[in-house]
Parts: C-alpha cells; structure tokens; sequence
C-alpha cells in the first residue's frame, strides 16, 4: 500500500498506533525529496521544522498475516488495523484527516469512519477515545446498507468460504439495529458501521459467538456469527442488541465500565421483550436472574472498585450493578412523572446533545448531564450511593412493586402490583411490531 499524507501546516510529530507498524513499513520519504524518513519505534524521525507532505509504503499483505482473523477469510480479503499503516499526527479535537482511497479493480475498503457524500472511497477521521482497535478490511465482502429509524447503517459481511445467506442475515442485522430505535426513536449513531463475520460453530450453540463495540475513528459493532444456525436463533439471541444498546453512551473510563455494561444488559432485556422476542415474562425473569447473581458477586466491592480490577471473579458485579441503576432510574423517572420522563427520554435528550462522542467520559460526567435533563435531579444521586460502596442496590422490594413475584427459581407477573402500569409500559410489546412466525421466547 502506498500512502501519500499532506497537512495544512508543518507537522514533526506522526507515529503509527501500533507498536508493530515499523516492522510493516518499507519506506517513508518527504514528498519533495529522495531522503527517506527513518523510524523510532512508532515515530517518525522528524527533524524541525516538520514536513507537510511525506509518502510511505506498507506491506499491508505481510501485516494482514500477522492479523489472527484472516485466516478464516477468504484469501481476496485483507484485514489489518489503521494502528498499523497509518501513520499521522495525534488528532486534536478540532482536526480532521479526510482519507481517500484509491483501490484495483474489484476491490472494496471497510473502514470505521465517517463517510464523505459524494465522493467514492472517501472518509473523514475525527479523533475518538480509541476503545479497541478498529478493523479496515480490503477486498471482496458483501456490503450493504440497513435502514434502523432514519439512519442509514453499513453492514459489511465479510466472505469466509462459509455458506452465508447474506439477506436473511442482513435483515436480523437490521431488526436487532431497529429493537435500539425502541429506546426513543432513533438509532444512536448513524455513522455506525456494522462488521459481520461468518466463522465455524464455536463452543455451544450460540448464532452469534463473538460481539465488541470498537470506538476507534468512528464506532464499529463487531458481530462473529455462525451461519449454520437457523434464523430463529438468531432472533432470540441477546448479545447483538447487547452490543448495540452500547452506543446509547458514549464510551466510559474503565472504573465506570460497570455503567455501560450494565445500561446494555439492562436494555437488552427491556428491547427485546418490547421487540415481542422475548415475553414480558421471560425478559423479567432474565432480568431478574441477572440481578440475584450481581448481588451474590464480590459483595465486599463497590461497582467502581470492581470494575477497575480484574473482570474474572466480578464479571456478574459488573455486569449487572449498573443495570440495577438503570433500573431504579428508569422506574424512578416514570414513577414521578407518570410516564412522561423515562430512562428512553433521558438517553434520547442525551444523543441529541453528546452522541456519538469523541472523547472518553467519566461517569459523574455522565450522570451530571443526564441530570441536566430533570428538573429535580436523581442519577447523581443515584451514583453517589452505590459507585463506591460494597454490596449491591437494593431492588428485590422494587420488582415486587413491579409485581415481579417469585416463586421457587421462576418469577411470575402479577398485574395486581401496584407498579404494574409501570413495568408494562416498561417491557410491554410495542404496537408497531407485526406478527412474527413463531413466539416469543418464554422459556
Ligand atoms: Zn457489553
């Protein structure tokens, strides 16, 4: 790969994100003349007062071997980390790389980033917490695009020799990005691009065996699914609205991941009961599962405290402490406003404002702003009384309230509750979905 780079102004500092893009570099030299350019680990050698133009070539295939996941993929195709052959200056938040892409014949590009109308190959970098590396992929997939609420979504199913039946596919691709249009009405981020990978079947039986959020230049979902499972598996499977309901916040400090896990296994449920995949049922009775099983994990830390360690032993903390904040917010919200203020209307006020979001928050940054919405605040609140202390909230006297009753391992609804009108408004079906040809899960 050649890559020629030009800045409006002298730059010294360029480096490749990955420490192992000077191995894949061949040359660099300054557009005006024959000197090359030498390396320093991730560095460029540039000597005052900088340059504003410079060409590099990569060896993209010999770094694209190194790439674990190529070697499922059908030869054509070619998949390495920008972190690799980019090297470009660090992005202040107000700069922009435009990146065009001149390909041979028959060859695509996947890449993470914005979209620039009207131009073939062409995409705008802005700066981003770098959650995760991102993936540019080169050569032949299938690309298609997905309508979720008024955006328009990239789907790139990458070939890998298995038999794929692309549209089935794409159209569980779309409804899961559709069940996030139930929050409040618009999918987070319309420059999301979504990464399909067709590969064997994995341990168990799972349709989807691998799914990540990438913010890494733009915000990719990295979906690993196993084709030879029946559609309907698909359908009733969590992790993918898992991994979108992520882009609903921005992406959070490592202490405070426990929040974004938590708000994604939170909606999950709630999504899929309202998408009618899941019944009310059996989307509580997750719900309800999951949040006995945070309580019984690592009850001598507090979420912040668990979530800055190891995830091994404290996954079910993780996991499920900020899904109980959800949820009390949530009940919360519509409980004082009679249904007129939910968590949905919260998230939505926030993506009008901050999402998708370059930078990485911190969750008192978070909740001040969603406290910004109220005009009586609540998730600060909220969040000064259980992010850094031991145990867990305490939700079983509000599922009961919810009429969330439970009977030996099983929960069951009671619509005599006195919350009932709140959890059905919660995770009842939403009307605009149509009959589907089999049930809900309920079991
Ligand atoms: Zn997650």
């Amino acid at each position: 790969m050649e890559v020629r780079a030009q800045f409006n102004e002298a730059v010294r500092n360029i480096a490749a994100r990955s420490r192992d893009a000077e191995q894949y570099l061949l040359a660099a030299r300054r557009c005006d003349s024959d000197t090359g350019i030498a390396t320093h680990g991730r560095r460029l050698s540039v000597p005052e007062p900088g340059i504003e133009c410079f060409v590099y070539t990569v060896d993209l295939q010999g770094a694209a071997r190194a790439e674990r996941r190529n070697a499922a993929l059908h030869p054509n195709n070619t998949i390495v980390s920008p972190g690799i052959w980019m090297w470009r200056p660090l992005l202040g938040f107000d700069d922009e790389i435009v990146v065009r892409f001149e390909l041979p014949e028959g060859l695509q590009v996947s890449v993470p980033w914005e979209r620039i109308e009207n131009l073939d190959n062409a995409y705008r970098l802005l700066a981003s917490p770098q959650s995760g590396t991102a993936l540019s992929i080169f050569g032949q997939f299938d690309a298609q695009i997905i309508k979720a609420g008024d955006a328009s979504l990239r789907v790139d199913i990458l070939r890998t020799g298995l038999k794929t039946d692309i549209s089935a596919i794409t159209n569980w691709i779309a409804d899961t990005a559709n069940n996030i249009v139930r929050a409040y009405g618009r999918f987070p981020n319309p420059e999301a691009r979504i990464v399909v990978v067709p590969a064997g079947r994995g341990r168990g039986d799972s349709p989807v065996r691998f799914g990540r959020v990438v913010r890494d230049g733009g915000e990719t979902i990295e979906l690993m699914i196993d084709p030879t499972q029946p559609m309907q598996m698909f359908y009733e499977n969590w992790t993918a609205t898992h991994e979108f309901s992520h882009l609903m916040l921005p992406y959070l400090q490592s202490e405070q991941r426990w929040v974004s896990e938590g708000f994604a296994q939170y909606y999950q449920n709630v999504l899929l009961a309202r998408a009618g995949r899941y019944t009310q049922r059996y989307a509580w009775q997750k719900l309800f599962d999951g949040l006995e099983r945070g309580r019984d994990s690592v009850p001598e830390l507090s979420p912040n405290d668990a979530a800055a360690r190891d995830e091994r032993n404290s996954r079910m903390k993780i996991y499920w402490s900020g899904a109980a904040l959800a949820l009390l917010a949530d009940v919360e919200l519509r409980r004082r406003s009679g249904g007129d203020q939910t968590l949905d209307s919260v998230l939505g006020e926030f993506q009008e404002c901050c999402l998708p979001s370059r930078r990485t928050w911190t969750g008192v940054e978070l909740f001040t702003r969603f406290d910004s919405f109220l005009d009586e605040p609540l998730f600060m609140d909220l969040y000064r009384q259980h992010a850094d202390t031991a145990g867990f909230p305490a939700v079983r006297p509000l599922l009961q309230d919810l009429g969330v009753i439970r009977e030996g391992n099983e929960i069951q609804m009671s619509d005599a509750a006195e919350l009932a009108p709140v959890r059905r408004a919660m995770t009842g079906r939403d009307a605009s979905v149509p009959d589907y040809d089999s049930p809900p899960r309920d079991r």
